[in-house]
């Protein structure tokens, strides 16, 4: 039995547990239909991870050269290395331009054309004439702080409605009930008072869980939290073996270079000045998809090509470019190579090397942002009373692998799409069922389990643990030993837990007990993630198993999804791709060899 916690009760229409881009834009669209709605986030809105984005946000504006919809549609269901479903994608790229407009009218800080448009950059694998080429300039910027322009945007867009925002507030746990979400649990981290939220409608914009692994670009603070509490709460997540590496974190920091300052003309070489990239992709070259990229880094490194005193990374070169266009194209990154690997851009070569970078795989959705399960031979069953949007959530549009600047439009598109969806199907003032005896426990007990913890181990040594098996064992290149060995590590690690020692037992400002439940859920997903990427047979995407160099369509053209049961026994199952569109507008696309 927990302690006895003070537990203030609210009662909303709707709760969004999260303030990113995904979180902020689900909000506006939820408080305009009248409906009562609250947004719980761990950070204050605009330090969330989404303020980091620096490239660009793709939609087929046509500003800058020839531009179409079924255009950025191929290249996306090409990028997923055709694991993405092909409905949600033609209803992400129908709808990317409405949704770039709609940021501009609310006032965000766009880089402008010399005829004052949006001014848009060329990206990894973003074509025109549907993979014939040249490259498309699709990618639309404000500089290299284009998430920072759209969060802030976002943010002081939201305050004008009337939702409550409830900041510094760590969700713990969903209240499930007969298979339906029925509100969530969160701390109050200044005054360790527990919050019941009672809601018809729960949204997961929890963000990605980068920090599994050791070197990431994403913030400390991702660590997935709203991933974990749908396998806490018997649900599947999907497609977690997809883990996207960004091909230029910056050697030893991982902080990113956006992969604009290559659309901005960049190019990588290796050992031997060689521009490596015209042999791996010879239409694309540096503009490749991330996962082809990142994958020729490797080889080239592997094979002693690599630069420095380890041979162990890679040389980015902008030191060819015009100093006036990176200093009004690329600031920020002028800045950061500067701080993080004491280059002066403009004249020496940026040391990067591959940098775990988004996760692909999450909360299984569908275009309307409802979470579904596999439920008594239904794909598609649909969990009521639970969304889920943004890197949290696998719709699936992204597949096997992301395409830059398809994520910052992701969060928007699908934002407002589950706010019309919650509109649709609640009328304000429905009246709400008395929530389940006991609705706190599992919360609760959990709380009081990790803040009471009296182990052997630090949360920062198990943490470590960790993320140093899933860099070893669940990288760039996989093979069927390192994952069977990465199994076994992952799993004992996970259990290691057991024996996490945390010392502050208080409940004001307790970050050690706020980074105990963050690694607690980060283990959850590293295992899942481990599985995951050990039971796919093929290469694919992000995914690659030198065991099974192809791509095997006939029998692994199928999303993975994932339960976590007790004592981190993992079951898999499968959903089917959908390889059907929204409309007859545009033809399915069918499945060919992806060469860049
Ligand atoms: C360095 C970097 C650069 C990038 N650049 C680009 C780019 O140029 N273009 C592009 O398309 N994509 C880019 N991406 C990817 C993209 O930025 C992210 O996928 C996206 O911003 C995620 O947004 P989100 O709203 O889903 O989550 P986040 O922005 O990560 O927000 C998560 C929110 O959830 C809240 N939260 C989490 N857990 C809890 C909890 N337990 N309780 C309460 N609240 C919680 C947090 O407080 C936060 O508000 C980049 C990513 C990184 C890391």
């Amino acid at each position: 039995m927990a302690d006895a916690y003070k537990i203030i009760d609210h009662t909303y229409d709707a709760v969004v547990v999260g303030a990113g881009g995904a979180g902020l834009r689900a909000t506006m669209g939820i408080a305009n239909s009248g409906l009562k709605t609250a947004c719980i986030t761990k950070v204050f809105p605009t330090r969330s991870h989404t303020v980091a984005a620096q490239g660009g946000i793709a939609a087929s504006l046509g500003n800058m050269g020839p531009d179409h919809w079924t255009w950025h549609m191929y290249d996306t269901v090409k990028g997923s290395d055709w694991l993405g479903d092909q409905d949600a994608i033609e209803y992400l790229v129908r709808e990317a331009p409405a949704a770039v407009y709609e940021l501009e009218h609310a006032g965000m800080p766009f880089s402008r054309t010399t005829e004052g448009k949006i001014y848009q950059r060329p990206f990894g694998g973003m074509m025109q004439n549907m993979g014939e080429g040249p490259p498309a300039q699709r990618t639309c910027a404000a500089a290299d702080r284009t998430g920072h322009a759209m969060l802030h945007t976002l943010y002081q867009q939201s305050l004008k409605y009337d939702a409550d925002f409830f900041i510094e507030y760590f969700a713990l746990d969903l209240i499930m009930e007969n298979g339906e979400c029925r509100g969530v649990i969160a701390l109050c981290m200044e005054d360790g008072t527990i919050h019941r939220f009672r809601a018809h409608n729960t949204v997961l914009a929890t963000g990605g869980y980068g920090r599994c692994y050791f070197s990431a670009t994403s913030a400390h603070t991702c660590t997935g939290d709203g991933n974990a509490m749908v396998l806490r709460a018997g649900l599947p997540l999907q497609d977690m073996e997809f883990v996207q590496f960004h091909p230029t974190g910056i050697y030893g920091a991982g902080v990113l270079i956006t992969e604009g300052a290559r659309g901005e003309g960049g190019y990588l070489t290796n050992s031997e000045g060689e521009r490596f990239m015209e042999r791996y992709a010879p239409s694309a070259k540096d503009l490749a998809s991330r996962d082809v990229v990142s994958r020729s880094m490797a080889m080239e490194i592997r094979e002693g090509r690599g630069v420095g005193k380890e041979k162990d990374h890679i040389f980015l070169h902008l030191d060819h470019i015009d100093a006036k266009v990176l200093h009004e194209r690329l600031p920020g990154i002028t800045e950061t190579g500067k701080i993080f690997a004491g280059v002066d851009l403009t004249r020496q070569p940026l040391p990067v090397v591959p940098t775990v970078h988004y996760n692909m795989g999450g909360i299984p959705t569908n275009y309307h942002g409802e979470v579904v399960t596999l439920k008594d031979g239904n794909p598609d069953h649909v969990v009521p009373g639970l969304f889920a949007v943004g890197e949290a959530a696998c719709v699936s549009v992204h597949g096997a692998n992301r395409l830059g600047s398809n994520s910052l439009i992701d969060l928007v598109v699908f934002g407002r799409a589950t706010g019309l969806r919650v509109a649709d199907i609640l009328k304000p003032g429905t009246p709400h069922n008395p929530l389940p005896k006991g609705s706190e426990e599992q919360a609760l007990t959990r709380l009081d389990k990790f803040r009471h913890a009296r182990g052997s181990s630090p949360t920062a040594e198990i943490r470590r643990n960790m993320q140093r098996t899933m860099q070893a064992h669940c990288a760039v290149f996989r093979t069927n030993e390192l994952l069977a060995e990465g199994q076994t590590k992952i799993d004992a690690i996970a259990k290691s837990i057991d024996d996490v020692n945390v010392t502050d037992r208080s409940l004001i400002w307790n970050t050690d007990l706020v980074e105990t439940l963050e690694l607690d859920n980060l283990l959850d997903q590293a295992v899942v993630t481990m599985h995951s990427a050990a039971n796919r047979h093929e290469s694919r995407g992000a995914h690659v198993n030198e065991d099974y160099p192809d791509r095997d369509d006939a029998n692994w053209m199928k999303h993975t999804v994932a339960w976590l049961g007790a004592g981190e026994a993992v079951k898999i199952d499968y959903r089917p791709v959908h390889n059907y569109t929204l409309t007859d507008d545009v033809e399915y696309i069918k499945p060919k060899k992806r060469v860049y």
